[in-house]
Protein backbone atom coordinates (compact mmCIF):
# COMPACT_ATOMS: atom_id res chain seq x y z
CA UNK A 1 0.00 0.00 0.00
CA UNK A 2 2.59 2.55 0.77
CA UNK A 3 4.66 1.32 -2.01
CA UNK A 4 1.63 2.21 -4.27
CA UNK A 5 0.60 5.64 -2.40
CA UNK A 6 4.24 6.59 -3.19
CA UNK A 7 4.19 6.22 -6.76
CA UNK A 8 1.27 7.49 -7.36
CA UNK A 9 1.73 11.02 -5.24
CA UNK A 10 5.47 11.10 -7.10
CA UNK A 11 3.20 10.93 -10.15
CA UNK A 12 1.77 13.71 -9.91
CA UNK A 13 4.08 16.40 -8.22
CA UNK A 14 5.92 18.76 -10.98
CA UNK A 15 9.68 18.13 -11.44
CA UNK A 16 10.44 21.31 -9.01
CA UNK A 17 9.02 19.87 -5.74
CA UNK A 18 10.70 17.79 -3.53
CA UNK A 19 8.60 15.55 -1.47
CA UNK A 20 9.17 15.08 2.40
CA UNK A 21 7.54 11.95 3.27
CA UNK A 22 6.37 12.34 6.69
CA UNK A 23 7.19 9.37 8.45
CA UNK A 24 6.41 10.54 12.04
CA UNK A 25 4.64 7.47 14.43
CA UNK A 26 5.48 5.58 11.82
CA UNK A 27 8.02 2.08 12.72
CA UNK A 28 11.17 1.61 10.72
CA UNK A 29 9.48 -1.02 8.54
CA UNK A 30 7.44 1.30 7.43
CA UNK A 31 9.96 4.08 6.24
CA UNK A 32 11.59 0.96 4.87
CA UNK A 33 8.89 0.17 2.55
CA UNK A 34 9.03 3.67 1.24
CA UNK A 35 13.01 3.65 0.98
CA UNK A 36 12.52 1.11 -1.49
CA UNK A 37 11.02 3.26 -4.27
CA UNK A 38 14.09 5.52 -3.82
CA UNK A 39 12.25 8.05 -1.78
CA UNK A 40 15.31 9.33 0.32
CA UNK A 41 13.72 12.90 2.27
CA UNK A 42 11.37 11.49 5.30
CA UNK A 43 10.33 14.04 7.68
CA UNK A 44 9.50 13.71 12.04
CA UNK A 45 8.07 16.34 13.99
CA UNK A 46 9.75 15.01 17.66
CA UNK A 47 13.59 14.86 18.17
CA UNK A 48 13.88 12.23 19.88
CA UNK A 49 12.00 9.73 17.30
CA UNK A 50 13.98 11.25 14.43
CA UNK A 51 17.46 10.38 16.63
CA UNK A 52 16.29 7.35 17.16
CA UNK A 53 15.24 6.31 13.52
CA UNK A 54 18.30 8.09 12.48
CA UNK A 55 20.23 5.27 14.10
CA UNK A 56 18.34 2.49 12.94
CA UNK A 57 17.77 3.38 9.59
CA UNK A 58 20.14 3.80 6.44
CA UNK A 59 22.44 6.78 6.05
CA UNK A 60 21.59 7.74 3.23
CA UNK A 61 18.10 9.13 4.09
CA UNK A 62 17.76 12.88 4.81
CA UNK A 63 16.02 13.37 7.73
CA UNK A 64 13.84 17.01 7.93
CA UNK A 65 12.82 18.45 11.22
CA UNK A 66 9.37 19.40 10.08
CA UNK A 67 7.01 20.28 13.56
CA UNK A 68 7.69 22.56 16.60
CA UNK A 69 11.19 22.20 17.63
CA UNK A 70 12.31 23.37 21.77
CA UNK A 71 15.57 24.86 22.19
CA UNK A 72 16.49 22.03 24.49
CA UNK A 73 15.81 19.44 22.18
CA UNK A 74 18.09 20.60 18.99
CA UNK A 75 20.50 18.87 20.33
CA UNK A 76 19.61 15.68 19.56
CA UNK A 77 19.43 16.29 15.80
CA UNK A 78 22.23 18.63 15.37
CA UNK A 79 24.76 16.08 14.06
CA UNK A 80 22.96 14.96 10.97
CA UNK A 81 19.75 17.11 10.54
CA UNK A 82 19.24 17.75 6.71
CA UNK A 83 17.07 20.75 6.93
CA UNK A 84 14.73 22.38 9.87
CA UNK A 85 11.60 23.76 9.05
CA UNK A 86 10.17 25.03 11.91
CA UNK A 87 12.44 28.12 13.13
CA UNK A 88 10.07 29.94 14.45
CA UNK A 89 12.09 32.23 16.98
CA UNK A 90 15.22 34.15 16.69
CA UNK A 91 16.14 32.48 20.25
CA UNK A 92 15.90 28.66 18.86
CA UNK A 93 18.10 29.76 15.43
CA UNK A 94 20.60 30.91 18.01
CA UNK A 95 20.63 27.88 19.55
CA UNK A 96 20.68 25.71 16.33
CA UNK A 97 23.55 28.03 15.07
CA UNK A 98 25.68 27.21 18.32
CA UNK A 99 24.65 23.24 18.39
CA UNK A 100 25.90 23.32 14.50
CA UNK A 101 29.12 25.20 15.47
CA UNK A 102 29.57 22.26 18.16
CA UNK A 103 29.00 19.55 15.41
CA UNK A 104 31.59 21.92 12.84
CA UNK A 105 28.72 21.78 10.61
CA UNK A 106 26.42 24.12 8.93
CA UNK A 107 22.57 23.21 9.49
CA UNK A 108 19.79 24.32 6.93
CA UNK A 109 16.95 25.93 8.23
CA UNK A 110 13.54 27.44 7.26
CA UNK A 111 12.03 30.42 8.19
CA UNK A 112 8.35 29.11 9.75
CA UNK A 113 5.53 32.11 9.43
CA UNK A 114 2.17 31.95 11.03
CA UNK A 115 -0.41 32.42 8.22
CA UNK A 116 -2.99 30.66 9.74
CA UNK A 117 -6.29 32.09 11.37
CA UNK A 118 -5.59 29.38 13.75
CA UNK A 119 -3.70 30.25 17.03
CA UNK A 120 -2.60 27.05 17.96
CA UNK A 121 -0.15 27.27 14.95
CA UNK A 122 3.30 28.23 15.33
CA UNK A 123 5.48 31.09 13.32
CA UNK A 124 7.11 34.44 12.83
CA UNK A 125 5.28 37.37 11.60
CA UNK A 126 6.90 39.98 9.15
CA UNK A 127 8.06 42.35 11.45
CA UNK A 128 9.30 39.78 13.63
CA UNK A 129 11.81 38.36 10.93
CA UNK A 130 12.90 41.50 9.17
CA UNK A 131 13.99 42.86 12.67
CA UNK A 132 16.11 39.56 13.25
CA UNK A 133 17.49 39.62 9.86
CA UNK A 134 18.46 43.60 10.14
CA UNK A 135 20.50 43.01 13.73
CA UNK A 136 23.83 42.72 13.80
CA UNK A 137 23.77 39.15 15.68
CA UNK A 138 21.89 37.80 12.81
CA UNK A 139 24.77 38.21 10.52
CA UNK A 140 26.95 36.75 13.12
CA UNK A 141 25.54 32.88 12.89
CA UNK A 142 27.95 31.32 10.58
CA UNK A 143 26.25 28.22 11.39
CA UNK A 144 22.86 28.15 9.90
CA UNK A 145 22.11 28.71 6.18
CA UNK A 146 18.23 29.87 5.72
CA UNK A 147 16.92 28.26 2.43
CA UNK A 148 13.55 29.68 2.53
CA UNK A 149 10.12 29.67 4.58
CA UNK A 150 7.68 27.46 5.53
CA UNK A 151 3.98 27.25 6.93
CA UNK A 152 0.97 25.55 7.28
CA UNK A 153 -2.45 26.51 6.31
CA UNK A 154 -5.52 26.68 8.56
CA UNK A 155 -7.36 23.30 8.76
CA UNK A 156 -10.43 24.36 6.61
CA UNK A 157 -12.34 22.64 4.09
CA UNK A 158 -12.63 26.46 2.20
CA UNK A 159 -10.03 26.17 0.03
CA UNK A 160 -10.40 29.96 -0.85
CA UNK A 161 -9.30 30.74 2.84
CA UNK A 162 -6.16 27.92 2.09
CA UNK A 163 -5.12 29.63 -1.16
CA UNK A 164 -5.05 33.05 0.70
CA UNK A 165 -2.98 31.97 3.35
CA UNK A 166 -0.66 29.80 0.75
CA UNK A 167 -0.14 33.02 -1.33
CA UNK A 168 0.59 35.09 2.05
CA UNK A 169 3.35 32.92 2.20
CA UNK A 170 4.59 33.11 -1.24
CA UNK A 171 4.81 37.09 -0.99
CA UNK A 172 7.19 36.14 2.10
CA UNK A 173 9.02 34.59 0.75
CA UNK A 174 9.78 37.14 -2.45
CA UNK A 175 9.81 40.10 -0.22
CA UNK A 176 12.90 38.42 1.75
CA UNK A 177 14.49 36.64 -1.22
CA UNK A 178 16.81 39.78 -2.43
CA UNK A 179 18.22 39.91 1.56
CA UNK A 180 19.65 36.25 0.99
CA UNK A 181 21.58 34.34 -1.79
CA UNK A 182 20.34 31.73 -3.97
CA UNK A 183 20.56 29.71 -1.99
CA UNK A 184 17.50 30.98 -0.80
CA UNK A 185 15.23 28.94 -2.56
CA UNK A 186 12.33 26.38 -0.45
CA UNK A 187 8.91 27.45 -0.10
CA UNK A 188 7.82 24.46 2.12
CA UNK A 189 3.96 24.21 1.99
CA UNK A 190 1.33 21.55 1.55
CA UNK A 191 0.59 18.75 3.42
CA UNK A 192 -1.95 15.30 2.55
CA UNK A 193 -4.99 17.70 2.61
CA UNK A 194 -3.92 20.83 1.03
CA UNK A 195 -0.92 19.98 -1.44
CA UNK A 196 -2.42 20.50 -4.49
CA UNK A 197 -3.34 24.11 -3.93
CA UNK A 198 -0.47 24.55 -2.20
CA UNK A 199 1.36 23.69 -5.44
CA UNK A 200 -0.79 25.98 -7.53
CA UNK A 201 0.55 28.92 -4.93
CA UNK A 202 4.31 27.77 -5.49
CA UNK A 203 5.68 25.96 -3.04
CA UNK A 204 8.74 23.85 -3.78
CA UNK A 205 8.59 21.26 -0.93
CA UNK A 206 5.53 19.25 0.19
CA UNK A 207 4.88 17.68 3.51
CA UNK A 208 2.63 14.61 3.10
CA UNK A 209 2.09 11.80 5.80
CA UNK A 210 -0.91 10.07 6.25
CA UNK A 211 -1.80 9.66 2.19
CA UNK A 212 1.27 8.26 2.17
CA UNK A 213 1.73 5.76 5.09
CA UNK A 214 -1.74 5.63 6.62
CA UNK A 215 -4.20 7.17 9.10
CA UNK A 216 -1.49 8.01 12.51
CA UNK A 217 -3.34 6.83 15.74
C1 LIG B 1 2.16 15.83 10.39
C2 LIG B 1 2.67 16.96 9.60
C3 LIG B 1 2.57 16.96 8.19
C4 LIG B 1 1.92 15.85 7.39
O1 LIG B 1 0.54 15.82 7.60
P1 LIG B 1 -0.43 14.86 6.76
O2 LIG B 1 -1.75 15.53 6.85
O3 LIG B 1 -0.39 13.54 7.43
O4 LIG B 1 0.08 14.80 5.37
C5 LIG B 1 3.10 18.04 7.51
N1 LIG B 1 3.69 19.07 8.15
C6 LIG B 1 3.80 19.10 9.49
C7 LIG B 1 4.47 20.26 10.13
C8 LIG B 1 3.28 18.06 10.25
O5 LIG B 1 3.39 18.11 11.59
Amino acid sequence: MIKKQLNEIKDQLPEHVTLVAVSKTKPASDILEAYETGQRIFGENRAQELASKYEALPKDIEWHMIGHLQRNKVKYIAPFVTLIHGVDSFKLLKEINKEAKKNERCIDVLLQFHIAIESSKFGFDSNEVNEMISSPEFQNLSNIRVRGVMGMATFTSDQRQVREEFTDLRKHFEQLKPSFTTDFNVISMGMSGDYEIAISCGSTMVRIGSTIFGKRD
